[in-house]
């Protein structure tokens, strides 16, 4: 039988915790896109450590290669020290990633979260502009520290903490005026009218799509608008890809689509590989104004990260894997589509970009579609301001058969949630 003692699941989430508790049970092995809890059940993951193992769980090449460099005696952990490692890394980022899209970014390290790289970013745009606020929209994810949430458009996400929002300038996301709206007319109004009463931000952080907020997809225009207003204001343009990322719309970066290249780029989760901690961010050569010791931070020379994030870089060696996600992408959305049409005793919408999709619903059906799947053997999280949107966000490694077999549990939710 299932485990469903909660006492057991308490202890293990502990009183405290402040996360959700959606899916009551122990896990204690999991390989590629299956996880098993400790009574043997087996679970589809459609979650995917909240986009940290993009490559799945236990994926063998990274597992080998660290293996092998523990049994080595490799060292672990060397801070800001340099190492065979971290070389080998930067050296694979630069050849892999950097130079065949003709992008020039220095690599800093900011710390092992994404809400890091996120941090390094507010500050490093504050000191090289002279400017104090930063742009950022609503519904926007940036992460848990200050900073980070002063930037975080969601106020249940702020935990009450009294955030100096005067460091932030909120403005409409796309699409958030309704779809006739151009917001970027409405952020621009107030860029350059007096009369708005905010002084110009140092920067504008954007996610090209929403993932925590509710898979809200950024057109290709808005985005390339989004640069524009930003180089005629003289505000760096962030986007934070710590989420989408390292594939999960379909190219490295998310913002590969529509063309446009920031100041900086916030890397994280799926950077390091294999679920290690590690963060990037990637900064214009000339935005290299900390001196030594500006920045800092203990965790910033994770050699295991390293070594698991040098070997996932080889899935991005060839256009093989890119053309995998497309195809698999495709058949995500056809599935979705085909569920909305079909299931119309709810308003469903389909969205999303990639491996990154999802059904938006009315209040209360995605909740309920995500504790039934649990049920029935798939992780599927939530999303949204009122977590009105089913999440699917899986391993793109999963193969066409895992994919189709979780989106059956999902139909099977929605036929039982409609009798
Ligand atoms: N930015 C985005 C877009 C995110 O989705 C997240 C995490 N969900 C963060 C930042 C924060 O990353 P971390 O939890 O690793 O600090």
């Amino acid at each position: 039988g299932k485990s469903r003692d909660m006492r057991v699941f308490e202890r293990c989430e502990s009183e405290v915790r402040s996360y959700c508790r959606s899916f009551p049970t122990k896990f204690h092995r999991a390989s590629g896109y299956t996880m098993w809890d400790v009574d043997d059940n087996a679970y589809i993951d459609f979650f995917a450590g909240a986009g940290a193992l993009n490559y799945g769980h236990n994926p063998p090449e990274m597992k080998d290669r660290l293996m092998r460099y523990l049994a080595d005696d490799g060292v672990a952990h060397t801070l800001d020290m340099a190492s065979e490692a971290k070389e080998a890394f930067l050296s694979s980022f630069e050849e892999t990633i950097l130079k065949p899209r003709e992008l020039n970014y220095k690599v800093m390290f900011p710390g092992p979260t994404g809400t890091n790289s996120v941090e390094s970013a507010l500050k490093l745009a504050r000191k090289a502009t002279g400017r104090q606020t930063v742009m950022s929209f609503t519904n926007a994810f940036h992460g848990m520290t200050l900073g980070a949430l002063a930037v975080t458009g969601n106020k249940f996400k702020r935990g009450g903490a009294g955030v100096p929002l005067h460091h932030a300038v909120s403005m409409p996301y796309d699409g958030y005026m309704g779809p006739d709206v151009n917001t970027l007319d409405y952020i621009e109004s107030y860029l350059k009218d007096s009369g708005s009463g905010i002084s110009l931000p140092a920067a504008a952080i954007v996610e090209t799509l929403q993932g925590e907020g509710g898979i809200n997809v950024a057109s290709d225009k808005w985005l390339k608008g989004l640069a524009d207003i930003c180089k005629r204001y003289g505000m760096l343009l962030i986007v934070d890809d710590v989420q989408m990322g390292c594939g999960r719309t379909g190219t490295f970066f998310s913002f590969e689509r529509c063309g446009i290249v920031p100041d900086i780029v916030c890397l994280s989760k799926s950077i390091g590989g294999y679920g290690l901690p590690m963060a990037l961010t990637l900064i214009k050569p000339e935005l290299d104004l900390w001196k030594p010791g500006e920045h800092n931070g203990t965790f910033r020379g994770n050699n295991l990260a390293f070594i698991t994030a040098a070997e996932a870089l080889n899935f991005w060696k060839t256009t093989r894997f890119a053309e995998e996600i497309a195809d698999k992408s495709r058949f995500l959305r056809e599935r979705l589509t085909d569920l909305v049409r079909k299931f119309t005793d709810f308003e469903g919408e389909a969205r999303g970009l990639g491996m990154m999709q999802g059904i938006a619903f009315e209040p209360g059906i995605a909740d309920r579609i995500s504790r039934m799947a649990f049920e029935r053997g798939l992780i599927m999280e939530t999303s949204g301001t009122d977590g009105e949107v089913i999440k699917i966000m899986p391993p793109l490694t999963i193969d066409k058969d895992g994919l189709n077999r979780g989106l059956n549990v999902l139909e099977e939710c929605l036929v039982e949630i409609s009798k």
